[in-house]
């Protein structure tokens, strides 16, 4: 017998043309991807309006799979995060961050990242690599699974470990299963997508889909962002901006740019100054981000004064700036610090900046 096959590994695509090649009427195929991913069963028995014949061939090809968080640590502010062992014995986080309005849960696309950005943990690890769809999407499912019916997770953003556009293929069907009014069906300015700036990628991206859009630019010069974010070598600040000048984008949306602010390196006013002056003619919104320090980190945080000044410079100026507060720092779950248990079994690579910013690699 062949090996059966975890079916939410499937694209939709994939799903609907099994389906139709099995003969199986139309409206079944909606039918089955509501309770996989809306009613998130654990078996195709639970699939009750489903004939006996159909339940059973599902179960003969495929098997319903889930994903069950190893540890959860709690952090002193509320934060959760998540540990997920997949398969091969890798390993990703997810965060979640509640305040009084949202339950925000910030997921993983790539186990390490490729892109090894000088201040972020994550990026001093190298890629293992990609995450599946499935490994993205139930990463949401999962959370929510943990957190019961009453709590609901209201965003997603995909800021976790590794660079979204880096894995393209899956970022995007798994962007269309967390929107999908029959999947996950969350509003699609509840869900954001991060990128440290691969141009192309990001073009793409906003063809496809229309879910929000930050950039991380943390770096105002190309000779600074170039060690910051050495994707930047491949794609520059003129090249970038000019992307963002050119994303598609509905009317009222903006781009979020995100600021990391890194003491005595580009917390400066004349920083603020060349921020403003690159985001002339974008409709934007800059998230300062005081670095989280790391055991090992090169930078350090700036002082809180420092950071109201430069966030004042901005909002005199009419530039919408707010200031991200860190959460879950006491179990490293706040931005740049996630790595799972990656480091004690890998010694640190690093990338050059060419195969950093090669096109995405599927699957
Ligand atoms: N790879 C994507 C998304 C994940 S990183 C990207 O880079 O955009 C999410 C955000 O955390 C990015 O804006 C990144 O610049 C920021 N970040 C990385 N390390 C950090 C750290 N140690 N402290 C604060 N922010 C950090
Ligand atoms: Fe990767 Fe983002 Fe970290 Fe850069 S900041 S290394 S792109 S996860």
């Amino acid at each position: 017998m062949e090996q059966r096959r975890n079916i939410k590994a499937l694209t939709l695509a994939q799903l609907g043309q099994t389906l139709k090649d099995w003969g199986v009427e139309g409206f079944r195929f909606e039918q089955v991807f509501r309770w996989l991913y809306q009613k998130d069963v654990a078996s195709f028995d639970e699939m009750s309006n489903l004939s006996k014949a159909l339940r059973a061939k599902l179960a003969e090809h495929f098997t319903v799979e889930r994903m069950i968080p190893a540890a959860v640590q709690v952090s002193d502010d509320g934060t959760r995060k998540f540990l997920f062992q997949l398969s091969d014995k890798e390993s990703v986080e997810s965060v979640l961050i509640p305040n009084e309005e949202r339950q925000t849960l910030c997921i993983s696309t790539q186990v390490g990242c490729a892109m090894a950005c000088s201040f972020c943990l994550t990026g001093t690890l190298g890629l293992t690599r990609n995450l599946s769809h499935y490994e993205i999407v139930e990463q949401v499912m999962a959370v929510q699974r943990a957190l019961g019916p009453e709590t609901r997770i209201t965003n997603v953003v995909y800021m976790g470990m590794g660079e979204p556009l880096h894995n393209f293929d899956n970022v995007v069907e798994s962007v269309r299963l967390l929107i999908d009014e029959k999947a996950l069906n969350l509003s699609k300015n509840k869900v954001t997508v991060s990128t440290s700036g691969l141009v192309p990628q990001m073009l793409k991206f906003g063809e496809l889909l229309d879910v929000k859009l930050a950039v991380s630019l943390t770096g105002t010069t190309d000779e600074m962002r170039d060690v910051l974010i050495p994707v930047n070598r491949k794609y520059d600040l003129k090249t970038l901006m000019r992307a963002c000048r050119d994303y598609p984008m509905k009317r009222r949306n903006r781009i979020t740019f995100e600021y990391t602010l890194l003491k005595g390196v580009n917390d400066s006013l004349e920083d603020a100054k060349r921020l403003i002056k690159l985001l002339q003619g974008i409709p934007a919104k800059v998230n300062l981000i005081p670095f989280n320090e790391y055991p090992g980190s090169l930078y350090r945080r700036c002082e809180d004064e420092t950071m109201f000044r430069f966030q004042k410079y901005l909002l005199d100026r009419h530039v919408q700036a707010n200031v991200r507060t860190s959460r879950g720092r006491d179990i490293l779950g706040a931005c740049g610090q996630l790595k799972a248990a990656m480091e004690q079994r890998r010694v640190p690579k690093r990338p050059r900046v060419s195969e950093a910013g090669s096109a995405p690699t599927a699957n």
